[in-house]
């Protein structure tokens, strides 16, 4: 028969949950990497007033809505 102690269960349970732990911890932090990546996608930051604002089009030049300074497309890298 198969023996197992019971710091083995102990063992087997700990190691378990760290593994599960870090598996969801590595998938969060991939899906929100992606969601942040997929908001900034449409973002146009205006060099002129500094405004960031959202154009969904696909043109390469934008209109600013705060200051109507003619631009090209450039995200912000960061928030
Ligand atoms: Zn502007």
């Amino acid at each position: 028969m198969f023996q197992v102690s019971l710091i083995d269960l102990v063992a087997a349970y700990l190691i378990g949950s760290l593994m599960f732990l870090g598996l969801a911890w590595f998938v969060g932090a991939a899906l929100r990497r992606r969601r942040d990546r997929r908001g900034r996608e449409y973002l146009v930051f205006c060099s002129y007033c500094g405004m960031i604002y959202e154009d969904r089009g696909k043109a390469d030049l934008t209109r600013c809505p705060r200051c109507a300074h003619l631009q090209e497309r450039a995200r912000p890298s960061s928030l």
